[in-house]
């Protein structure tokens, strides 16, 4: 059977993991594939259904109903279908961060897409970005990354990636969201964020995004040797 290769980033929010995830898929003809996505894709169907995103047993309740499709139509983008329906542009908001970090904490979510993720990476070579993709999702892939930067860093780049769509969010306030969603994300009971042991941390706040993609290029590059 063939054995595809797997590197895994993983990281707080707004560590540029999807940024250096998707350039270097790229370059590498791997397929990247975000799973902070299919989290927002759960997240965003319980909002819209007015159901709290602590909810455990209402959560649980809707799973049932809930229809996750990815795609790679070639645009380089990852498109989540929710229910048939294109997605991929709604989940991309404030609220929906805040969604997908409160529905991601249940475990009845994590059980419902670990599969998708592993089949993913069963399939095809991949560039996986997440929380804990290094730690359960795929523990056996050949590159581990632990990806961070400081929180004003990290809260000032998503701070311009949410003005560039429009959203009048102060600085203030994105710094606030993130550090609320970085310890929510770090501190719950099943797959907490947190680095693996055999990940190499690369902390990028005194990088540009050049600087490191090329420093991620080089791990990945140098540990895929070995393999
Ligand atoms: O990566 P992104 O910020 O889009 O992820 C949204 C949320 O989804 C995270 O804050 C986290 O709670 C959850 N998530 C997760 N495990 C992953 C990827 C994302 O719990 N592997």
């Amino acid at each position: 059977m063939k054995k595809f290769h797997a590197v895994a980033i993983d990281g707080p929010a707004g560590s540029g993991k999807s940024t250096i995830a998707k350039r270097l898929a790229k370059e590498l003809g791997y397929v990247y594939v975000d799973t902070g996505a299919i989290y927002r894709t759960v997240g965003y169907y319980i909002w819209i259904c007015g159901i709290g995103g602590r909810d455990g047993d209402g959560v649980r309740r809707l799973l049932d109903d809930v229809n996750v499709r990815i795609e790679y139509p070639g645009d380089g983008l990852q498109h989540m279908f929710l229910n048939g329906r294109d997605i991929t542009e709604d989940i991309r908001t404030p609220e929906i961060s805040s969604y997908a970090s409160q529905v991601s904490a249940h475990k009845c979510v994590r059980d419902f897409l670990l599969d998708t993720q592993r089949d993913l990476a069963a399939s095809h070579n991949v560039i996986m970005d997440g929380r804990d993709i290094g730690t359960v999702v795929l523990p056996d892939a050949e590159v581990k990354i632990f990806l961070t930067a400081s929180p004003e860093v990290r809260a000032r780049r998503r701070h311009s990636e949410l003005q560039e769509k429009g959203c009048k969010d102060s600085y203030e306030k994105v710094l606030a969201d993130m550090k609320q969603r970085d310890h929510q994300d770090s501190t719950r009971a099943i797959a907490p964020l947190r680095q693996a042991e055999d990940a190499v941390l690369l902390d990028t706040s005194e990088m540009d995004l050049e600087e490191a993609i090329a420093a991620a290029k080089s791990i990945i590059l140098g540990k895929l040797e070995t393999v």
